[in-house]
C-alpha cells in the first residue's frame, strides 16, 4: 500500500466529503457497535455516519463474515457504505495486500456513479492508507492509466475503461479480492453486460474472492448474474416503496401537452425551492426546457448526452455547489449521483420506464431530508402513468392546477442549435420515447407489450426539434437510441450529382476551382 493517502481522481473536486445529512433513514445499529478497526470507525464518525441505514444493517454483518451478498437497494439508501464498510474492514484484517495490484474492483455504469463512490470511499477510508483510482471514458486516458501503473488498492471504474486497461495489462485483475457490481440493473439497461462478463471471467474464481451486487431491482437477469458470478449470495433488500412514500412529498398535475412550459413557470412561481431537479424524457427536451426558464429569468441550465463529459461533470459540479439553481436534466442524471438538499424534483415529462420514476423521486428527500415530487402529466405521456402507480401500488395523489398557475411564457421559441456533426443516438439511454430499448421491452413484461397506439407515435415536442423520428411500431429497437442494439438502417438513396454540361472546347465538365488558384 502507498504511504500517503493518494487519492487519484480525475475531477478536480473541491468536495471531498460525503454530506452527513442527519437521516431518519440511518436510525439502525450503530457503527460502533460493530467490529471496526479504529481508523475506519473515526472516518464514519468524521462524515457523520452514526447509525445504520437498513439495507447497511442488513448487509454489513454478512459481508463482515465474507458472505457474498445481493442487496436491492437503490441510490439514497446507503448502499455504497453498506459495501465499502466490509470491504474496508476485512481488507484491513487480512494480510498485507500485493503491492501495486487492485485488491478492489467496484463496477458502475456511469462515470458520474463512479466518481461519486471513489468521493465515499475517499471519505470513510481516508485513515487507512489505500491508493483509490476511478477510471471512466470521456476523459484523460493517460492520466487514469499512469494511476493504474502507479499502483492502486481499490478500482472503480466504468466497464468499457476497465476492458481497455485490462487488454492493454495496466489494469491487473489478478489479486482481486472484493467486487462490487454497483447498480446492476442499470449496467444491463445500458447494454454494458457482454462487457460486464468479459471482466468477471477474468477476476479470480468467485470461491476465491468475496463479491457484492446491489440493484435497485432484483430481476431475473440480475439474478442470474449472481447465480453465474457469485458465490451464494445472500439477498437483501430494502422496500424503496416505503423509502419513497416517507420521505417525497409527491403530486401530479394533469396538463397539455402545449402548456407545460406554462405550468411550469407557475409552479416555479409558487414552491418555495432551493435546488431544482428538473426531468425530461429527451436530450433535446433538455435543451429546449432550460432555455425556456432562461428566458424567463430563472437560472437553469440543461445537462443531458448532447453534452460533452466534461462539460457534464462541470455541470454536475456547480449544480452540487450551489452555484446553478436548477438543473434540467434526462435520466442520465437519475441515478446513482448524490445531489443533497434538491429541494424539488419536476418530472416535465413522466417517464417511459416506472423505475425511473422512482429514480427520479429518490434524487429529493434524500437521506430523511424532506422533499417534494412534482410531475406534468401531458397528452403525450400519460400513458406511461398506470405503470408508475403500479410499481408504486399507489396513486400518485393528483392536484388541481387553476388559471393562475400557468404563467406567460416570455421566451421566443426554440430552435436548436446547428451543430457540426449530426448528433449520434446514445448507448442505451430511455429517451423515454416508445420504441426506445427499455420502454419497448422491459423485460419481456406484459406492460410493455400493453403499450397504446399512442405510444408508437414518434415524440412530439423536443424530440422532433433535431432528429427526424421513424413512424415505428411498439419495441421496434430501430427507434432505440440504443445504436449497438438498432437494426440496421436502410441506406438513404444517393442524390446524383446533376453534371454541368461541359465548357466549350474541353473533353469534360470543371470541377471546382481548387482553393487559390486563379479565380476561386
Ligand atoms: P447512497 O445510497 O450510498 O448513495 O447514500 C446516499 C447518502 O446517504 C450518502 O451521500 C450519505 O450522505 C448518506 N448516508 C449513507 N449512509 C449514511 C449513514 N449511515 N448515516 C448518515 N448518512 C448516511
Amino acid at each position: 500500500m502507498n504511504k500517503d493517502n493518494k487519492l487519484e481522481t480525475e475531477l478536480d473536486s473541491t468536495e471531498n466529503q460525503v454530506s452527513s445529512t442527519p437521516s431518519s433513514l440511518a436510525a439502525g445499529r450503530p457503527f460502533s457497535q460493530f467490529d471496526l478497526p479504529p481508523a475506519l470507525l473515526d472516518g464514519l464518525n468524521e462524515a457523520g455516519y452514526e447509525f445504520c441505514t437498513p439495507i447497511q444493517e442488513k448487509a454489513i454483518p454478512l459481508a463482515l463474515e465474507g458472505r457474498d451478498v445481493a442487496g436491492q437497494a437503490q441510490t439514497g439508501t446507503g448502499k455504497t457504505a453498506a459495501y465499502l464498510v466490509p470491504i474496508f474492514a476485512r481488507l484491513m484484517a487480512q494480510e498485507q495486500p500485493q503491492k501495486g495490484m487492485p485488491s478492489v474492483l467496484i463496477v458502475a455504469p456511469t462515470r458520474e456513479l463512479a466518481v461519486q463512490i471513489l468521493k465515499d470511499a475517499q471519505t470513510l477510508g481516508k485513515n487507512l492508507d489505500l491508493t483509490m483510482v476511478a477510471v471512466f471514458g470521456g476523459v484523460d486516458y493517460g492520466k487514469q492509466a499512469n494511476a493504474l501503473r502507479n499502483g492502486a488498492d481499490l478500482v472503480v471504474g466504468t466497464p468499457g475503461r476497465l476492458i481497455d486497461y485490462a487488454k492493454q495489462g495496466i489494469f491487473k485483475t489478478s489479486a482481486i479480492r472484493y467486487l462490487v457490481v454497483d447498480e446492476a440493473d442499470r449496467l444491463f439497461d445500458m447494454g454494458f453486460v457482454a462487457d460486464l462478463r468479459w471482466i468477471l471471467r477474468r477476476l479470480p474464481k468467485y470461491d476465491r474472492r468475496q463479491s457484492m451486487l446491489f440493484s435497485a431491482t432484483l430481476g431475473y437477469r440480475v439474478l442470474e448474474l449472481t447465480y453465474e458470478f457469485m458465490n451464494l449470495p445472500e439477498k437483501v433488500s430494502m422496500d424503496k416503496d416505503v423509502v419513497l412514500a416517507e420521505q417525497a412529498e409527491q403530486e401530479l398535475y394533469h396538463c397539455s401537452r402545449s402548456e407545460k412550459v406554462n405550468l411550469l413557470l407557475g409552479i416555479l412561481n409558487r414552491e418555495k425551492w432551493t435546488r431544482v431537479l428538473i426531468f425530461v424524457n429527451t436530450r433535446f427536451g433538455a435543451e429546449r426546457v432550460a432555455f425556456k426558464l432562461v428566458n424567463n429569468g430563472f437560472p437553469a441550465e440543461g445537462i443531458s448526452g448532447l453534452l460533452n463529459q466534461r462539460r457534464r461533470l462541470r455541470l454536475l459540479e456547480k449544480f452540487k455547489s450551489g452555484e446553478l439553481k436548477i438543473l434540467v436534466a434526462t435520466n442520465v442524471a437519475a441515478r446513482g449521483l448524490h445531489i443533497d438538499d434538491v429541494s424539488h424534483v419536476i418530472n416535465y415529462d413522466v417517464p417511459a420506464d416506472p423505475e425511473d420514476y422512482v429514480h427520479r423521486v429518490g434524487r429529493t428527500a434524500r437521506a430523511g431530508a424532506t422533499g417534494k415530487a412534482i410531475t406534468l402529466c401531458c397528452d403525450q405521456y400519460a400513458t406511461h402513468l398506470p405503470y408508475i402507480e403500479e410499481l408504486l401500488g399507489d396513486k400518485v395523489p393528483v392536484a388541481w392546477a387553476d388559471d393562475e398557475l400557468f404563467v406567460h411564457d416570455q421566451a421566443p421559441d426554440y430552435r436548436p442549435p446547428r451543430r457540426k456533426e449530426p448528433v449520434k443516438p446514445r448507448r442505451g439511454s430511455n429517451t423515454g420515447r416508445p420504441g426506445s430499448k427499455r420502454s419497448g421491452s422491459k423485460r419481456g413484461s406484459p406492460k410493455s407489450g400493453a403499450r397504446t397506439s399512442r405510444d408508437s407515435r414518434p415524440a412530439g415536442g423536443e424530440a422532433k426539434a433535431g432528429t427526424k423520428a421513424k413512424r415505428t411500431a411498439p419495441g421496434d429497437k430501430s427507434q432505440s437510441q440504443d445504436a449497438s442494439n438498432a437494426a440496421p438502417a436502410q441506406k438513404p438513396r444517393r442524390r446524383r450529382r446533376r453534371r454541368k454540361p461541359a465548357a466549350p472546347g474541353t473533353g469534360s465538365a470543371p470541377g471546382p476551382a481548387p482553393k487559390g488558384s486563379p479565380g476561386s
